[in-house]
């Protein structure tokens, strides 16, 4: 009675993991839904298909121990991606309108121009970017009729989509969400842990079609007993770089991990202190365990990491498929030079530049399809690099280890890249899916399976420790080369 399942509910596929009480993964399954681009910068999913996914995925792990075995689900998703739906049907009123998603670029333009940013920084941890959920609610009960009166007359729920999946698990009986979903949206003051009526007002969302918050861990609701042949605890709810976090255990204040998967996320565990940023990184909520205060972390994320080597298997056909790049960047001992800027959709943190593009600088007669790959991973490893230091300076704190996950992070050879451009450890643990195991861990502390954080420590198990080679000098004469590279990608584009 102590396997838990984790619900992933990410940005192209959805899974379901059952973990044992030793939190060793026993079953799981995963299913690709469509994503759909119907213009230019917008991106939406299908939250109905988002559903059928992490039922039938559920389903499939449960096959293995059956339901019985299980003592609560953790959720864990894709964060800011907004869902608007009827709560009589149950189905949803709009296609989902997915973080990537840019069509509320000039909106959000006009706030920073009519001088919002600090404010809105100042209540959220965020800055101005159509990235986050207010203004996609805006646009969206804009869109539809009578979709204003119908959210405040209670007809219409909103939801990111923890709040989406919990609502469906519970055949329609909870509408609610967590702390670090709830962050993420721009309508709640981190601070106080709730929505913000001046945010409400400034989007003008009327509160009625938002979720109730919880705690991370705890008790969310019982799934519908048809859905599973016996009625199941919810017991957390997670964005996914808030899950990696707890799931890397980084539980005391300093400790840093970066997920390497299409992006690359850091976060910073920062404690009861919710940090200001002044170098343009978020502020956001960690995890709220219970009744214990809410945690937060500083967060940098950069938009093309993974992406990048997607782009040199399908944009530039160099090679078949994403490992390859480590044999194609290993014929040449350096990248001769060559920088590649993976801007491809603009810069993230710290920069936050939508109208830069990518760039390879550097090139000469003797560059080589290998030159190219190695400052690929290069180039993703000097991004991680700037997050660091903006971190740091946020922080005041020196940091001596990395820890690392997501897919990329498989390649030996961007780990000891990170590692020398950083000067720091680089530490890999075995297990790598580090954001299901997350939800995982909330949802066992939730259900009472552990009565505390503590009773998890040895769970973490280091792969490899990546140590660096490269001098200070090295460091810094590559670092300055760099920058001036990231000048030439900026402002390439009009706005
Ligand atoms: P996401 O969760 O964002 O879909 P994943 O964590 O699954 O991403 O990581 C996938 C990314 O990792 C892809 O962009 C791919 O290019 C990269 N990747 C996967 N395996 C390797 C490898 N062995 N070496 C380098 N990159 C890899």
């Amino acid at each position: 009675m102590k396997s838990l399942l984790a619900l992933d509910q990410g940005t192209t596929s959805s899974r379901a993991i059952v973990y044992d009480e030793r939190l060793h993964p026993v079953a799981s399954a995963q299913k690709e839904f469509t994503q759909h681009f119907p213009r230019p910068g917008w991106v939406e999913h299908d939250a109905a298909e988002i559903w059928q996914s992490v039922l039938e995925t559920s389903r499939q792990a449960l096959e293995k121990t059956g339901p019985a075995a299980i003592a609560a689900i953790g959720i864990t998703n894709q964060r800011e991606t907004i869902v608007l739906w009827d709560r009589k049907t149950g189905e949803p009123v709009a296609p989902a309108i997915v973080w990537q998603d840019r069509r509320t670029s000039e909106y959000m333009s006009a706030l920073r121009e009519g001088g919002k940013e600090p404010f809105i920084q100042q209540k959220t941890g965020l800055l101005l970017d159509p990235y986050f959920s207010a203004s996609k609610l805006h646009w969206l009960l804009r869109q539809i009729p009578n979709a204003i009166a119908r959210a405040a007359n209670g007809e219409l729920a909103a939801g990111t989509i923890d709040s989406w999946l919990i609502f469906k698990l519970t055949g329609g009986r909870e509408h609610v969400t967590d702390v670090t979903n709830a962050c993420r949206t721009m309508l709640m003051n981190i601070h106080t842990g709730d929505w913000d009526d001046d945010l409400l007002a400034l989007f003008a969302i009327p509160r009625a079609v938002l979720p109730r918050i919880a705690p991370t861990s705890g008790h969310f609701g019982d799934t519908e007993p048809a859905l599973f042949g016996r009625s199941l605890p919810i017991c957390s709810a997670v964005g996914d770089q808030q899950s990696a976090l707890f799931g890397q255990l980084c539980t005391t204040p300093g400790l840093v991990k970066c997920t390497y998967g299409t992006g690359c996320f850091m976060l910073m565990f920062t404690g009861s202190d919710p940090m200001a940023s002044a170098n343009r990184l978020l502020s956001t909520v960690a995890w709220k365990i219970g009744d214990a205060p809410i945690q937060y972390a500083l967060e940098g994320s950069v938009f093309v990491g993974g992406a990048a080597i997607q782009w040199l298997r399908d944009g530039l056909k160099i090679i078949r498929t994403a490992p390859e790049v480590n044999d194609l960047a290993a014929e040449v001992p350096d990248s001769g030079g060559v920088f590649l800027v993976p801007a491809f959709t603009g810069l993230g943190a710290p920069y936050w530049d939508s109208t830069a593009r990518g760039a390879l600088l550097g090139i000469t007669r003797g560059t080589t399809a290998a030159h190219i790959a190695r400052a690929t991973l290069e180039g993703i490893a000097w991004q991680v690099t700037d997050l660091l230091a903006a971190m740091e300076k946020d922080s005041g704190r020196r940091l001596t280890t990395l820890r690392v996950d997501g897919g990329a992070s498989a390649s030996n050879l961007l780990m000891q890249m990170q590692s020398d451009s950083l000067g720091v450890k680089v530490e890999r643990p075995k297990n790598l899916e580090t954001t299901a195991l997350g939800a995982a861990m909330m949802a066992g502390l939730g259900a009472g399976v552990w009565k505390h954080p503590d009773e998890l420590s040895h769970i973490r198990e280091v792969d490899h420790l990546f140590r660096p080679t490269s001098t200070k000098k090295d460091r810094s004469t590559k670092l300055k080369q760099w920058r001036k590279a990231i000048k030439r990608a900026k402002n390439w584009v009009e706005d």
